[in-house]
């Protein structure tokens, strides 16, 4: 990861460093991190199916990102215009995945297919890799857009495409072209957030940052604050009784959302996306209680 925003990177050890405000993914360890965290999680796990298979979707999204062309940013004059009306750089609404993001989308399906997955995933594979060019597009454009899906399996497999897209290009960004969004969303794609981090790290240690599920880029939000309404009254924390108190829902009375807090101050294993998905039950839990989920992961579709 790049830090941007301040003098120093996260990883930065004996320095006295300013707490920077994004840091920019690294697409070369992003999904490989994500999918050791998953094969950790998943053995006994009550979701041990689903989580070996978002391990392969992430093991996929590694070697695929490794063999890419490229990623070229919008033009420097088009980002630019973009931070004059207060848009991030790359916002998901209105951008085009183009002929690169079709690239990666299929280099990403080439690897799947050689493993064995679940059948509806198998055959949304299937139909995603017998597509033209112009539906993969077309299909990308439309999950960036939140555009109804009649098939959720290819939803999920185009947002792990467009993943592989949005953390490269994200990663070529820079601190002047980032600056905070309307509504806690993602500075650099707009995106709302997936779940926030308390993090251990020198520049930063014990404050949170927001992830974004599409381009892996990590926002600072000071705590104790609503990541959606940015509420400072009325934010509860919940966990699962008796379980690790490592993840925790913050929740808020004034717009009724909760976001996902982990604590990896606690632990430094855990994972903005592998460990959302590994504690749905605590998503059931909020649900049955009213709450209404904020952090975006294509993974949980549907919760
Ligand atoms: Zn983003
Ligand atoms: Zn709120």
């Amino acid at each position: 990861m790049s830090a941007v925003g301040a003098s120093q990177g996260p990883a930065t050890i004996g320095e006295e460093a300013a707490t920077p405000y994004a840091v920019l993914p690294d697409p070369a360890t992003l999904f490989l991190t994500r999918s050791k965290r998953l094969r950790a999680l998943a053995p006994g796990h009550t979701l041990e199916p689903y989580l070996s298979f978002v391990a392969d979707v992430a093991e996929a999204q590694h070697a695929a990102q490794a063999d890419l062309p490229p990623a070229e940013l919008p033009a420097a004059e088009a980002i630019r215009r973009a931070l004059e009306q207060d848009t991030p750089p790359l916002a998901r609404d209105t951008f085009e995945p183009g002929e690169a993001g079709v690239i990666a989308m299929r280099r990403f399906l080439e690897g799947l297919r050689q493993t064995v997955v679940p059948a509806d995933a198998a055959a949304a594979i299937q139909s995603l890799h017998a597509a033209s060019s112009e539906e993969l597009s077309q299909l990308l454009a439309a999950a960036l857009k939140d555009a109804p899906a009649e098939n959720i399996a290819m939803r999920v497999l185009a947002l792990a495409g467009l993943q592989i897209h949005l953390s490269r290009l994200a990663a070529n960004l820079t601190a002047a072209d980032l600056k905070r969004v309307a509504g806690g969303a993602c500075p650099a794609c707009g995106s709302p957030p997936m779940t926030g981090s308390v993090v251990g790290w020198p520049s930063a240690h014990n404050s949170r940052y927001c992830a974004c599920a599409l381009c892996g880029t990590m926002w600072n939000v000071v705590r104790i604050k609503c990541a959606f309404c940015s509420s400072t009254e009325g934010v509860g924390y919940h966990a699962i009784e008796g379980g690790p108190d490592t993840v925790k829902a913050e929740t808020c009375d004034k717009c009724g959302r909760y976001l996902k807090v982990l604590y990896q101050v606690k632990d430094h294993m855990l994972d903005p996306l592998a460990d959302d998905v590994a504690t749905l039950g605590l998503d059931l839990l909020l649900a049955k209680e009213g709450w209404k989920r904020g952090g975006q992961n294509p993974f949980l579709l549907g919760y």
